[in-house]
């Protein structure tokens, strides 16, 4: 058997039905590296379609105010029928729904109950692709507060898996010392991929959904961007920070640390490519000096002005010991000579404003405090750009050549990171520009 390991997880619009798995088995079975399955539960079919995890969810909300959730459970059954059926298959599958509404009716929990899609799901697949069925119930350890322990986890899933040749593995979900099921936050199944990946040190994570990788700019705004095909780890948690989600942040946390690289495939399209995260980019990758942009609307910039705020006296760390005091993140902060720039989301700061200016002016005495309103906040990456291409400097030009206002500017040390502050109804344009820039260049090879 080969050496080279694949963890393969499948999202929800993947298994949404027996079409798309008889997509995925066949995905699985063309590369017998793809060792470790992990599964979401089914998703959308179509746009007004209902996942299967949100109709448990509503059955355990009836079910604990003491309703009918009879309708939903109906539906869940049908859900898992047209799988069964549409793959031949003989599976219990009306005895598993009795269990679970036995649950519901006597003692109604919230995580096992949203286990349950997943649960089904990897049992369905293990058993309609002949691999050994992982709960991970018994491998994803939760303290009993629900928090993860990675290093038990680390530890037990390492030891579950690595004997099997191959296996399925439900997503979402692990359990504590005393059994109890406890889930990760919604879309975690790309967390259990991760800690698959990491746990046998995997050579690859592939993270199979519906569309062809991450796209160098929000398709909602550009028509038909590109998808990227090389990028770090570093340049997605920026961009997804920023709103371009695909993949979970913690799923892209722990497989950063391991330096496992995430590839992003389409389940429709398997011949695609799709979007490669790693560590250090391969060299002869494009040298495209824009990677990709994405940004959020809805930012406040806080200036507060004292004649040499960066004497050394430590104004700036009282001013940020302030933000903490009251948990209040902030997006990002510029120490200037005399002055200091916070960008803070708007919905944050808005109830909190009155009351933090005044601690401010007590404790720091500032000269001025000023407040700028509807701003986007828009994120550059560029870790291919060479120093001549010059990209933040352009990236800049672009924008003002739009006759947009540059508001704020942060430029990270190293390769094209830029955080720019435009006002909130030039957001469009200065995405569109910035991208038509990134294109001028798609061709640089
Ligand atoms: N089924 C869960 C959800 O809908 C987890 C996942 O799909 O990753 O959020």
């Amino acid at each position: 058997m080969s050496e080279h390991i694949v963890v393969a997880k499948f999202g929800g619009t993947s298994v949404a039905d027996a079409a798309q798995l008889r997509k995925i088995s066949t995905i699985i079975r063309s590369n017998p590296e793809r060792r470790f399955i992990v599964v979401s539960a089914p998703g959308k079919r179509f746009p007004e379609d209902i996942k299967v995890t949100d109709l448990l969810l509503t059955c355990y909300e009836k079910a604990i105010a003491g309703q009918s959730f009879e309708a939903e459970l109906e539906q869940i059954r049908l859900r898992f029928r047209e799988i069964i059926e549409g793959l031949k298959m003989v599976f219990p599958l009306n005895d598993e729904i009795r269990i679970l509404e036995q649950s519901l009716l006597t003692d109604p929990q919230r995580d096992y109950t949203a286990s349950r899609g997943e649960y089904l799901t990897a049992r369905i697949m293990a058993q309609y692709l002949g691999f050994t069925f992982v709960d991970p119930a018994w491998c994803i350890c939760f303290d009993e507060d629900g928090h993860l322990n990675s290093v038990m986890t680390s530890r037990t899933m390492r030891a579950s898996l690595l004997p099997l040749n191959h296996a399925v593995i439900a997503g979402f979900y692990g359990a504590d010392m005393t059994g109890r099921i406890h889930t990760f936050e919604r879309g975690g199944s790309d967390i259990t991929g991760s800690l698959a990946a990491c746990a046998i040190n995997a050579d690859l994570y592939e993270n199979w959904t519906d569309v062809s990788g991450l796209y160098a700019a929000d398709p909602s705004i550009v028509e038909n961007p590109e998808t990227v095909e090389h990028m770090s780890y570093r340049e997605l948690r920026t961009l997804s920070y920023m709103g371009a989600s695909v993949l979970h942040s913690d799923a892209v946390l722990s497989a950063s640390e391991m330096d496992i690289p995430i590839n992003i495939r389409n389940t429709n399209r398997p011949g695609d490519a799709g979007t490669t995260i790693m560590r250090h980019l391969p060299s002869g990758v494009a040298k495209n000096p824009v990677t990709g942009v994405s940004g959020r609307k809805g930012m406040t910039v806080v200036q507060i002005e004292k004649v040499m705020v960066s004497d050394g006296s430590g104004f700036s760390a009282l001013m940020l010991d302030i933000l903490k005091e009251r948990s209040l993140p902030f997006e990002y902060c510029l120490t200037g000579i005399d002055s200091i720039t916070l960008v803070i989301r708007s919905s944050l700061l808005d109830s909190c404003k009155e009351d933090l200016f005044a601690e401010i002016r007590s404790t720091l005495n500032p000269d001025f405090i000023g407040v700028r309103e509807n701003l986007s906040l828009i994120a550059v990456t560029g870790e291919k750009a060479t120093e001549s291409s010059n990209a933040n400097i352009r990236v800049l030009e672009r924008l003002t050549e739009e006759g947009i206002e540059l508001i704020t500017i942060n430029q990270g040390a190293g390769k094209l990171n830029l955080l720019i502050g435009v006002p909130e109804d030039r957001y469009e344009d200065a995405i569109r520009a910035i991208y038509a820039y990134r294109q001028s260049h798609s061709h640089a090879g």
